[in-house]
C-alpha cells in the first residue's frame, strides 16, 4: 500500500499549483480526508493481529480501506 499521507502531499502541491480555483479549493477537501484517516490509528494485539483503534476491527477497517482504496485508484 502506498504512503496514504505522502499520496495525500503530493495531491495538494498539484492542487495548490493549478490554475484554476476550484482545484485550488482540493487543498481543504484533502485536509478533510487527512484528518479523517488520524481518528484510525493502527494498534497491534500481537505481532500477526493489527486492529483499528477507533472502529476495534480488524485493520485497515472500512474507513481507512475506503479512502485508501480510493487514493491508490488516483495515484497509479
Ligand atoms: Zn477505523
Amino acid at each position: 500500500m502506498a504512503d496514504v499521507n505522502e499520496t495525500l502531499a503530493r495531491m495538494c502541491k498539484r492542487a495548490s499549483a493549478a490554475p484554476s480555483q476550484s482545484w485550488r479549493d482540493i487543498p481543504a477537501l484533502l485536509s478533510a480526508v487527512e484528518n479523517v484517516l488520524a481518528l484510525h490509528s493502527e494498534e497491534a494485539l500481537t505481532d500477526r493481529m493489527h486492529y483499528c483503534s477507533t472502529c476495534s476491527v480488524a485493520w485497515p477497517c472500512p474507513t481507512v480501506r475506503a479512502v485508501t482504496d480510493a487514493l491508490g485508484a488516483i495515484d497509479e
